[in-house]
């Protein structure tokens, strides 16, 4: 049976796994959890990222080893062979080197470097092991940026929008149709495809160029800013991607079942559109099954993960939704409806 070894075990291995076993694929994870959600879809090594026995432990007889987040040491991949390959994960580690990167493949992005350069009011982020808004801040007035702080220029985006796309082990490329995302507190909550009116090719070509760049073979997803109809890369991300989720359902290949067949040598399957989507996290709490069920043209996709603050938990996806449907679901994932509930409330109805 061909094994899957994959660092990192939280619900993107959970969701790669899924995608798998259709495949005949068995899974094995490493993560330092215990509790780490992929566990339930495959053999679960416990043991830090950086552990040589426990790296050693996930790679023994396993086919391929590809990994779910973008903070994994550099000498862990390397040591695991894995796929894809160390360069992504160098780039993209350091919020510097990405964006020079970017620039040096002629890709547009907000201005960077010191305060100087960019101008106030600026975003500083911290260059390494930054995600979901954590480690940034808008900085109105000069002050030292420190030697981990990355000042941006504040963008003043129309929307946001992602590609995601996967590149094959003979060089291939595919796109799944762009989405459109809605952040709050710097966590996606909602993504729409297909955007209406994206420059799709100009987003295609800011993936291809970096998977050709990076000898890249897997899927990849590239942040983008919408500033009237010209696009500004924010960050990629050398993984599956939560902007793609809905290509589960939505797409005639998912993001999940690509990878796969990427990072093993197999034909790319299509990445055409099925049906309109919308996706909406689930983070912090999960409303009631029956409620999400209760929904047309739902598919809840729920982690196994315990509830906490700002923890994404689950994910729903509505294959061509009427807007009132989607504002449904919206509502019921809802901060606002979790503080109501906190409080013994019923939701708010709508209107
Ligand atoms: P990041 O940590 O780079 O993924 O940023 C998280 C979110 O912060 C993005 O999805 C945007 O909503 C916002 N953001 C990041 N960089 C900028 C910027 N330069 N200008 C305006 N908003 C930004």
């Amino acid at each position: 049976m061909t094994t899957v070894g994959c660092i990192g075990g939280g619900q993107l291995g959970r969701m790669l796994g899924v995608a798998g076993i259709p495949l005949g694929l068995s899974f094995r994870f490493l993560d330092p959890s215990p509790e780490a959600c992929a566990g339930r879809v495959g053999e679960l090594v416990v043991g830090d990222y950086d552990d040589p026995a426990a790296l050693d432990a996930l790679a023994r007889g396993a086919d391929v080893v590809t990994y779910e987040f973008e903070n994994v040491p550099v000498e862990a991949a390397v040591r695991v062979g894995a796929v894809p390959g160390p360069a992504a994960l160098e780039q993209g580690q350091d919020r510097l080197r990405e964006k020079e990167l970017f620039r040096s493949l002629g890709i547009p992005t907000a201005r960077f470097g010191s305060l100087e350069e960019t101008g106030l009011p600026a975003l500083v982020k911290s260059r390494r092991l930054g995600y979901d808004g954590k480690g940034q801040r808008l900085v109105e007035v000069p002050e030292p940026l420190g030697e981990d702080g990355l000042a941006e220029e504040l963008v003043r985006f129309d929307r946001e929008l992602s590609i995601v796309g996967v590149r094959g082990a003979d060089g291939e490329t595919r796109f799944w149709p762009v989405g459109e995302n809605v952040h709050r507190d710097g966590i996606l909550r909602v993504t729409r495809v297909p955007a209406a009116d994206a420059p799709k090719r100009e987003a295609e070509a800011i993936c291809a160029s970096l998977m050709d760049a990076l000898g890249y073979v897997g899927v990849l997803a590239v942040e983008l800013f919408d500033v009237g109809g010209r696009l500004l890369a924010n960050e990629f991300a050398p993984r599956v991607h939560n902007t793609a989720h809905w290509t589960i359902e939505g797409a005639g290949t998912s993001q999940f079942e690509n990878h796969l067949r990427a990072i093993l040598g197999l034909p790319l399957g299509s990445t055409e559109l099925r049906a309109p989507c919308a996706m909406v996290n689930l983070v912090g709490f999960v409303p009631p099954l029956v409620e999400l069920l209760g929904l047309p043209a739902a598919h809840v996709h729920l982690y196994g993960k315990d509830e906490r603050e700002g923890r994404k938990l689950g994910h729903v996806t509505l294959l061509d939704p009427g807007e009132e449907t989607a504002e449904t679901l919206v509502a019921l994932a809802s901060h606002e409806n979790e503080e109501r509930r906190g409080r013994g409330q019923a939701p708010r109805p709508r209107g």
